[in-house]
């Protein structure tokens, strides 16, 4: 039989990491089994991938003759990192704010003084769409740099009709502009505008967002936290926005312990996000409702707050997947980052990090049968790091060792020295 032709073949590689599945996320036991193989090579044709393996298996497999030749020897080779959790588009920037949450001001004492959340609202909405995509664009580039290949996208600094359409409309340009694939959700109840209540900004997000933001965006999230969205709220929302076929997540438990986890459980959300307060038994009900817990450390370290207890959602059995919380108070574009923080202060090992970044976090986003690891017939989102082994990539921190980033088949990043 005539072998299959490759058009790129990633070969040599320390080690070469397929995170593969089952078509399951890793949780519980198996939430760090992520498919290590010495010696790894990856063969692709066209957007997919058709052979991993060791380097002597792949090669006898595929017919890699005009194939474009990586040597990966020394280095790491990963799935593209997913990145489940991001604020995308937004105008202006807060670094401002660094010093007054240093000296210990806290963040309602910053909104009083105009800063915060409703600063970013200003600015965005003054913003042209133009603009805005300008900025993503800017900000999916440095994503792709630092081996992100899908990212999750939320609205929520318009907290008006007009703007929230703007902010989807902007991360729907800005994705064609870019390698970066982009999954859009609609968060217009991200926060309570000076000029309503909250009961009367959930009425205007039900009734005049959602049936606008249906087409734009796949998913709806909310922000229920102590005076923001109540547990209430948060529910009619969501299901507002499932009844028109907008799949949901959820930010939840993220400053207090508000219910946030059992509200994700019963809506059957897809993701809980953030999840620091989460209950012990509200971690029990995602586990059997199967929703992934979306857990973000460079929050923690961005706003000077604690961190999220993983071991008990991994002991637990449910999907752990992590994010940047890209955002104007959290300006981190880093999954290899994310995944520093996340060994050190949610005690997570490098290989439930590395499942985190890319298996669960496609999971979701529920696309986890064509991104999120390296197997046969998958989209072909790898990356070459210049990492000795797995363990390394979070083991190092402050440097970008991204070498290589290859996004449906083709080569997108390559630095010169490879
Ligand atoms: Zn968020």
């Amino acid at each position: 039989m005539a072998k299959i032709k490759a058009d790129v073949v990633i070969q040599n590689a320390g080690e070469l990491v397929t995170v593969a599945s089952k078509g399951k996320p890793l949780a519980g036991k198996n939430a760090g089994h992520i498919g290590v193989i010495p010696d790894g090579a990856l063969a692709i044709a066209g957007h997919r991938i058709i052979a991993v393996g060791t380097t002597s298996a792949v090669l006898k497999n595929v017919d890699a003759a005009d194939a474009q030749i990586f040597d990966a020897s020394g280095k790491t080779v990963l799935p593209g990192f997913v990145d489940c959790h991001t604020h995308l588009v937004f105008a202006g920037s807060r670094e401002d704010e660094l010093e007054l949450k240093a000296q210990g001001v806290p963040y309602l004492e910053i909104l009083k003084r105009g800063g915060g959340i409703l600063q970013t609202v200003r600015q965005t909405r003054a913003a042209s769409k133009g603009q805005l995509v300008e900025n993503a664009v800017r900000t999916l580039n440095t994503m792709l740099e630092h081996g992100t290949t899908t990212i999750e996208a939320k609205s929520g600094y318009g907290l008006e009709v007009k703007t929230e359409m703007k902010i989807l409309d902007a991360a729907t340009q800005a994705a064609k502009r870019s390698p970066v694939e982009i999954v859009n959700t609609f968060l217009g109840a991200h926060a309570v505008p000076p000029d309503a209540t909250a009961d009367q900004y959930t009425k205007t997000v039900i009734e005049e967002m959602i049936p606008q933001a249906v087409g734009k965006a796949e998913y709806g999230d909310v922000f229920c936290e102590k005076d923001v969205f109540s547990v209430d709220q948060s529910r009619r929302i969501l299901k507002a926005g499932k009844k028109v076929g907008l799949k949901t997540r959820i930010h939840a438990d993220q400053l207090n312990r508000t219910g946030g986890a059992e509200l994700a459980a019963e809506v059957n959300a897809v993701s809980a996000d953030h999840l620091i307060h989460a209950s012990t038994d509200g971690i029990r009900r995602m586990a059997q409702s199967g929703t992934v817990a979306v857990l973000l450390p460079a929050t923690g370290l961005s706003s000077m707050l604690p961190y999220a207890q993983a071991r008990a959602f991994i002991d637990a059995g449910v999907p752990v997947a992590l994010g940047t919380d890209f955002n104007p108070n959290c300006w981190c574009e880093s999954m290899p980052f994310s995944m520093a923080l996340a060994c050190r202060y949610l005690k997570m090992t490098a290989a439930e990090a590395i499942a985190a970044s890319t298996i669960n976090a496609a999971h979701s986003l529920n696309r986890a049968d064509r991104i999120g690891s390296l197997e046969v017939g998958k989209q072909a989102d790898a990356v070459i790091l210049d990492a000795p082994n797995h363990q390394f990539v979070p083991y190092q921190f402050g440097v970008n060792r991204v070498q290589t980033v290859i996004k449906k088949g083709n080569v997108v990043v390559q630095k010169s020295n490879e």
